[in-house]
């Protein structure tokens, strides 16, 4: 029997807590005290095991409870029994079986390709198309409506050597933004500075608050307004000088073929696109038309990390770094048995089989809600 035709055997579900060390406030919503997510655990007959994450938030992609429903009852039953090699054949069966809940699919992408990688003794990233990377620059996102507690954050980054701030804007009103970028531009001149309003913006104003904004010339301007308003986004687009970036606008390849020219770049987030490779497609289709690509993420623990630092260690189009910032800078614990790893502000791709680092089971026991089975 060849390693492919490897029975799935275990599915382990977590439903976790992780409490965090600030509060981060973004245009669509807060987090406080804690994030949930939930992680996968695969295992096949000879023994080996394969982890996902998915890291949901309600206001953006969707609930936990629905994450977790979409992979204990309907996901579950399509993956046990099946050949490990069969991987392409389960990710159809789970879209075909569950609309939407793209964070779930994520995770079983993710796990498929960790157990896979391990029963072949390779890194990820050897089963994406190989590596174009070494290192991602890693961007952290500044977003506590206390700016006193962000400045001493940053003085932290800036002696850890991390050079890519994303200032969250459009939860606290337009004064309070430009007062930020002004004092950030100020103290904090050599860090590259981009801004995201996660939808934060009003239309009636969204275009006088993000032309402010751009005469600062940020890296990028992100997501100002609701994620349907599409031609106001190409509005505003043309109405800048800085490239203009879309994230909740676009989840998938899907929303890549339908909505051309509403932006310059697109985040690219496995969680949105419900797994790695259709994150690389969502990024060789932007660059086929000329958009860059960012490595975005969501409120994720480091297994989530790992999945996006394997995938764009394989996705040469994702050329803006990567924001997986929360497992060192936000969690209080992460699920990792050793740290995520990041080193002189860049996220360090792992060269050891599978996702490259073993999930902490005592972390996961400690912090779960509930598991199955
Ligand atoms: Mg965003």
């Amino acid at each position: 029997m060849s390693d492919h035709d490897q029975i799935i055997t275990g599915f382990a579900l977590w439903h976790l807590s992780l409490p965090v060390n600030a509060r981060r406030d973004h245009g669509i919503g807060s987090v406080e005290g804690a994030v949930e997510i939930v992680v996968l655990r695969l295992s096949a007959e000879g023994g080996a095991t394969g982890y996902g994450e998915a890291a949901p938030w309600v206001v953006f992609t969707g609930s936990v409870e629905a994450t977790y429903a979409a992979l204990d009852r309907y996901i579950r039953p399509l993956v046990l029994g099946r050949r490990v090699g069969d991987h392409a054949a389960i990710m159809e069966d789970a879209r075909a079986a569950v609309a939407h809940c793209t964070e779930a699919k994520a995770a079983l992408d993710t796990a498929l390709y960790d157990l896979r990688a391990r029963i072949a003794k390779v890194p990820v990233w050897a089963l994406l198309g190989g590596r174009c990377r070494d290192h991602i620059p890693l961007s952290c996102s500044i977003a506590d409506p206390d700016f006193d507690k962000d400045l001493v954050l940053m003085q932290r980054l800036r002696s850890d050597g991390v050079a890519i701030i994303k200032l969250k804007t459009g939860f606290k009103g337009h004064r309070f933004d430009m007062m930020r970028m002004e004092r950030l531009r100020a103290d904090f001149a050599e860090f590259d500075i981009r801004v995201d309003y996660n939808q934060g913006l009003h239309h009636d104003i969204a275009l006088a608050c993000v032309k402010d904004i751009a005469s600062f010339r940020p890296t990028f301007i992100e997501q100002p307004v609701k994620a349907h308003l599409r031609s106001l986004m190409a509005r505003i687009r043309d109405a800048i000088e800085v490239p203009l970036l879309a994230d909740e606008s676009l989840f998938g390849p899907e929303d890549m073929a339908g909505h051309p020219d509403i932006a310059d770049g697109v985040s690219v987030k496995i969680m949105k696109s419900g797994g790695l490779l259709r994150a690389q497609t969502v990024a060789r289709m932007a660059a086929a038309r000329g958009m860059s690509a960012y490595g975005g993420d969501m409120f994720e623990a480091g297994l989530g990390h790992l999945a996006g630092t394997h995938m764009i260690a394989a996705t040469p189009e994702i050329t803006l770094g990567c924001e997986f910032y929360q497992a060192s800078y936000f969690l209080t614990d992460d699920i990792l048995a050793s740290p995520f790893p990041v080193q002189d502000g860049q996220v360090v791709v792992p060269n050891t089989p599978g996702l490259g680092i073993e999930v902490n089971e005592d972390a996961l026991a400690r912090f779960a809600l509930r598991r199955s089975p």
